[in-house]
C-alpha cells in the first residue's frame, strides 16, 4: 500500500491506486457522471466445478463504461466509490441487474433454479447500510428471483469492523435463503474463532496464493491448510484467478471443489454468458 494524503490532511491507506486529491476529485466527478448516464456494466465470470466441466454459477464485476478509455475495471475506482460514499447508489445498480440478470436466465431456461447461482460483491459500506437486508429483499421480490439463486461475497475486514452487526444481519439474509461466501481468504486478519462465529458456505481462496502455487511450496501449503480447515467446517472451497491447467490439477488433488479464472474464462459480459449456458445446456442434452 501507499500512503497518501487524503481530504483535510488526513492520511489515509490506498492500496490500489496512487491518486492525489485532484485526481481523486475528477475520479470521483466522473464517476458521478457515469452514474447519471448509465454507464456501469456488469460483467459475469464462470464458477466451474473442479472436477467436471460443469458451470456451478458466476461472479457478477462491475465495469465502467468510460467514452475514451473503454471498459475500466473495479481495481481502478472500487476505492473512490467507497470512500466518496457512492458505492450505495452503486452497490444498489448491482443489486438490481444482478437480479434483472438473474431473472433473464431463469426465463430463459438457461439455468435451473437451485443449480446455478449468482454471486454479488458487497462492499463493506453497504453491508453496514442499516437497511441493507430490506434492500436484497425488494430487489429479489421486484424480478421475482428465489433467494437460492443469490449468493452474497463479503471480505474478512467487513466482519472485523463489526462481528456482531455482521453475524447479525448474514443470519437474516441466510434465513431468507441467500448463501454466503468469504472473498479473498487468507489475505485478511480473520481469526478461526471468527470464522467459527460466520454462518458462510464458501471460502474463495485468493489468487495470490493460486498464482505460485505450482512453484512456491509456501503458497501451495496455505492452499493445503486452507482446503483441510474449509472441509473440516463444511465449506465450500473456490479457487479464484486459476490460469493453468497444472494450477486446476493441484488444486483438484487437494480437494478444491470449483474454481474460477481464465483457465476458463474470464468475465463476459450478459450476451456472452448467456451463450455460454446455452452452449453448455446442448453439450449435455442429447440431440432429438
Ligand atoms: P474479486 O471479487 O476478488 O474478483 C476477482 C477478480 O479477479 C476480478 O477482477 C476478476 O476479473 C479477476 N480475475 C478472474 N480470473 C482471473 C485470472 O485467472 N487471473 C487474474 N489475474 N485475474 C482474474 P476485477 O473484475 O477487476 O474486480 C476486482 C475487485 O473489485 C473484485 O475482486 C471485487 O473485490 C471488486 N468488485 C468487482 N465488482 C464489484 C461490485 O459490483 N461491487 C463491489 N463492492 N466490489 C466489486
Ligand atoms: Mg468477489
Ligand atoms: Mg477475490
Ligand atoms: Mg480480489
Amino acid at each position: 500500500g501507499v500512503k497518501a494524503s487524503g481530504r483535510n490532511g488526513i492520511a489515509f491507506f490506498e492500496p490500489q491506486m496512487q491518486l492525489d486529491v485532484s485526481r481523486r476529485l475528477r475520479v470521483e466527478n466522473d464517476l458521478r457522471s457515469a452514474l447519471q448516464q448509465s454507464a456501469f456494466r456488469l460483467h459475469y465470470q464462470p464458477q466451474i466445478d473442479a472436477h467436471q466441466q460443469r458451470i456451478l454459477g458466476a461472479e457478477a464485476l462491475l465495469r465502467w463504461e468510460h467514452p475514451e478509455k473503454g471498459l475500466v475495471s473495479p481495481g481502478c475506482f472500487m476505492s473512490v466509490l467507497e470512500e466518496s460514499g457512492m458505492i450505495l447508489e452503486v452497490g444498489s445498480w448491482v443489486l438490481e441487474e444482478a437480479c434483472r440478470f438473474m431473472a433473464r436466465l431463469i426465463k430463459e431456461q438457461l439455468i435451473d433454479v437451485g443449480e446455478f447461482s449468482l454471486s454479488i460483491n458487497i462492499s463493506p459500506r453497504q453491508f453496514r447500510q442499516s437497511d441493507f437486508v430490506a434492500r436484497v429483499g425488494a430487489a429479489m421480490a421486484a424480478h421475482q428471483i428465489p433467494a437460492r439463486c443469490l449468493q452474497l461475497e463479503i471480505t474478512e475486514g467487513m466482519v472485523i469492523h463489526d462481528i456482531n452487526d455482521t453475524v447479525a444481519k448474514m443470519h437474516e439474509l441466510r434465513s431468507m435463503g441467500l448463501s454466503f461466501a468469504i472473498d479473498d481468504f487468507g489475505t485478511g486478519y480473520s481469526s478461526l474463532s471468527y470464522l467459527k462465529r460466520l454462518p458462510v458456505d464458501q471460502l474463495k481462496i485468493d489468487q495470490s496464493f493460486v498464482r505460485d502455487c505450482t512453484v512456491d511450496s509456501h503458497d501451495a501449503e496455505i492452499i493445503r491448510a486452507i482446503i483441510a480447515m474449509g472441509r473440516s467446517l463444511n465449506l465450500k472451497l473456490v479457487a479464484e484467478g486459476v490460469e493453468t491447467a497444472d494450477q486446476l490439477d493441484f488444486l483438484r488433488q487437494q480437494g478444491c471443489h470449483a474454481y474460477q479464472g481464465f483457465l476458463f474464462s474470464a468475465a463476459v459480459d450478459d450476451e456472452s454468458l448467456s451463450a455460454l449456458l446455452r452452449r453448455s445446456r446442448e453439450s449435455v442434452t442429447p440431440p432429438q
